[in-house]
């Protein structure tokens, strides 16, 4: 059994799994870019399209005797730019082969047509849970920003749920994990109990269930907390010993981190079911309730959290939407 996080960074380390943390320009500090030296040379995620992230890859690569020309393999977990910015650059000085969940090809392909498809309907959605428009024009300003850190990324390796990703040494199983993003995907060595889990699950903050369109790109909004809830339970039953996060240290504790997140999902849950029972509220006025003014400043991920959480309550019929046409309230039952 594994212990502690520096051992589980040995263990994998000596199953050919290497961690390079790469530099991000955002709030989540550094991305875990995974080095599988085995046939194909393989690399999971890629860290942002910045200088600073390259300059950094190459360098880490080079600690292992490695250069970007030498990869042949680049996985994609999932569709943030955190994780797949850099794709593009690879491929072109190592003519690598990219694998990802085939289901999100198509938007991986059409990058910023997708970025703004995403956009707009992430500005709908804050319009109708009452956020304030000069909120969501600044919050559209921010987004584009960050789009330059993105890539598209053509997909040549198509994977699938339950599917095989094998290498000469390893076979490593595909399991789509939706939630924090819906093209979450995570990969399985059975023989090693090692899980590469990518922002799935994270050891030290919760993975942020983010308002999202489904993987198909239509505009019907998904119950991200709900399906997220679903994919850690599927998690939660794995016997792994190691989870390679997307982000910090290896997790070697994954039932109890999950529990842990599930209690505090519940805990969340009942202080808005509090909030409604006592009058019906928009998303934005729970999200005020509960964070005061980063309620403002940090809109979308609060009001997701509040949406994902009143979700839940809406599938216990504890709550209902009810909509003025302008505006969607929640209301108890
Ligand atoms: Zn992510």
């Amino acid at each position: 059994m594994t212990s502690t996080p520096e051992e589980a960074l040995e263990q994998a380390a000596l199953a050919g799994i290497h961690r390079l943390p790469i530099p991000t320009p955002f709030a989540v500090g550094r991305v875990n870019c995974y080095l599988i030296e085995d046939e194909p040379l393989t690399l999971v995620d890629t860290g942002p399209n910045s200088g600073k992230a390259l300059d950094e890859l190459t360098a880490r690569l080079a600690e292992r005797g490695h250069e970007i020309s030498d990869l042949e393999l680049i996985v994609v977990t999932h569709q943030h730019i955190d994780h797949l910015g850099l794709v593009e650059i690879l491929v072109e000085h190592s003519g690598a082969e990219v694998a990802a969940l085939g289901a999100a090809a198509q938007r991986l392909a059409a990058f910023d047509e997708d970025a703004e498809a995403e956009d707009e309907f992430a500005v709908e959605v804050m319009l109708r849970n009452g956020i304030p428009e000069d909120v969501t024009v600044a919050l559209r300003s921010v987004s584009r920003s960050f789009r330059g850190w993105g890539s598209h990324v053509t997909v040549t390796r198509p994977l699938e749920d339950g599917g095989a990703l094998e290498l000469r040494d390893r076979k490593l199983e595909v399991l789509h994990r939706p939630g924090h993003s819906p093209s979450d995907t995570v990969f399985w060595d059975e023989r090693r109990r090692i899980l590469i889990a990518a922002d799935h699950l994270l050891p030290k903050i919760s993975s942020n269930p983010l308002i999202t369109r489904p993987l198909d790109g239509s505009n019907k909004r998904t119950q991200a907390l709900a399906t997220y809830i679903e994919s850690l339970q599927k998690t939660r039953e794995m016997p792994a010993e190691i989870v390679l996060p997307g982000h910090g240290e290896p997790i070697t504790d994954h039932a109890e981190l999950i529990d842990s997140r599930m209690n505090g999902y519940y805990r969340r849950k009942e202080k808005i079911h509090r909030l409604i029972a006592e009058r019906p509220r928009s998303g934005y006025e729970i999200a005020q309730s509960l964070w005061g003014n980063v309620a403002v400043t940090q809109a979308f991920l609060t009001l997701s959290e509040v949406i994902g959480h009143a979700d839940l309550l809406v599938n216990e019929v504890r709550v209902r939407e009810v909509d003025d046409g302008s505006v969607i309230r929640y209301e108890a039952t």
